[in-house]
């Protein structure tokens, strides 16, 4: 993050209060966002929120219906996509096969009217970084299918962009190969210091990947902040739910005892990595530390590293996720459920959470 060009501020996104309409339809509604100079965001939300379609208007592929978007200090918000010195990656990519991997990385820079120095020092640093140096006199049927994605990849990072932009570009991966180009996006994104925004519906990866990440539903802009942020002080019950597998738990107040203990909660939540399992009731209780339910086990489920519980609880089920078996737990038996007070999650009638 040292590099010159993480700490341009050139290179920040200003998304001013944009709205999208498609007739009557708010794809976008109302977004108020800063993408930080050199940070690697990631929009993400269920299938149509309006992620790709606030990526779009970034990219320029479509203009918003209301408020303005700025690139550094120039407004772009009409600007056509060209001229937004941003670069879209996508799913899949075509080489040129009678180009040599050289001549594939030099096309790009046609349009750009550098000096030869200034071209070879490009495609240089991009080959060097890629690791595809050695590869530059072949023609892309020499290379394997990994090696090709490098040169096409290589092809947008050459131009020096001011942002990367990418729409699910993992999608059409396996699940092995989509882990391992993940992490080696996410290395690639860190060495070069590039602004990056990045959409995708699927939470894990969004973890895996962010800087920050911006969570959208119908539209609106949920929250906005670091992986471990969202996840551990999610402002309302859709991000609470939205991130983390198996998601969290949501109960009544009155499937408790004391309903009363959770004052103007509606709803109370918990994951399921924080509840315990004890087989009787506790003192602990009653001093307030956790509060307790009862429950009957479903299905114990052996993870490898961990053990899944499915619980009933009074008709709503609570899953539990533990490290260790409890020796007396299984299906069929009863046990109380204990959850510790720092880690319930409480919500009020609007959904959004209820602070200490
Ligand atoms: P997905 O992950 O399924 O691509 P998304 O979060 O990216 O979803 P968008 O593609 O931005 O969602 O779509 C948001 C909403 O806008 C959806 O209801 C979609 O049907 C609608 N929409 C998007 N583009 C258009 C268009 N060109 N014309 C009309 N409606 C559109």
């Amino acid at each position: 993050a040292a590099d010159a060009l993480g700490s341009d501020e050139s290179a920040a996104i200003h998304l001013n209060d944009i709205t999208k309409r498609f007739d009557d339809l708010v794809a976008v509604d109302d977004l108020d966002l800063t993408i930080r100079p050199g940070e690697f965001l990631v929009l993400l939300g269920p299938s149509g929120c309006g992620k790709s379609t606030t990526l779009r208007m970034i990219a320029g592929l479509e203009v918003p219906s209301e408020g303005s978007i700025e690139i550094g200090d120039r407004e772009v918000t009409e600007t056509l996509p060209q001229k937004r010195d941003l670069s879209m990656v996508f799913q899949s990519y075509a080489l040129y096969p009678h180009k040599t991997v050289e001549g594939n990385l030099a096309f790009p820079l046609g349009k750009l009217d550098l000096d030869d120095d200034e071209e070879e020092r490009r495609i240089q640093r991009t080959a060097e970084l890629l690791e595809i140096d050695d590869l530059l006199d072949n023609k892309p049927g020499q290379l394997s299918g990994g090696q090709r994605q490098r040169v096409a990849l290589g092809r947008t990072i050459v131009r020096e962009p001011k942002a990367f932009l990418m729409d699910e570009p993992l999608s059409n991966l396996d699940a092995k190969l989509r882990v391992q180009t993940r992490s080696e996006l996410r290395s690639l994104q860190q060495q070069l210091g590039t602004t990056t925004v990045y959409v995708t519906h699927d939470q894990e990866e969004a973890m895996s990947l962010a800087d920050r990440i911006a969570v959208m539903n119908d539209g609106k802009l949920q929250q906005v902040g670091t992986p471990k942020e969202v996840y551990e002080n999610p402002v309302n019950e859709f991000v609470a739910g939205f991130l983390g597998e198996p998601a969290m738990n949501f109960l009544e107040p009155d499937q408790f005892d004391a309903p009363g203990q959770f004052d103007a909660a509606e709803t109370v939540g918990v994951r399921p990595e924080d509840v315990e399992v004890a087989e009787e009731s506790s003192a602990a209780a009653d001093g307030g530390h956790y509060y307790e339910l009862d429950g009957e086990a479903l299905v114990v489920e052996p993870l490898g590293n961990a053990y899944e519980i499915e619980f009933d609880c009074g008709g709503e089920q609570v899953t539990a996720r533990l490290r260790e078996r409890p020796e007396t737990v299984e299906s069929g038996t009863s046990a109380t459920l204990r959850l510790p007070a720092e880690a319930v999650h409480r919500f009020g009638e609007d959904g959004e959470v209820i602070g200490e």
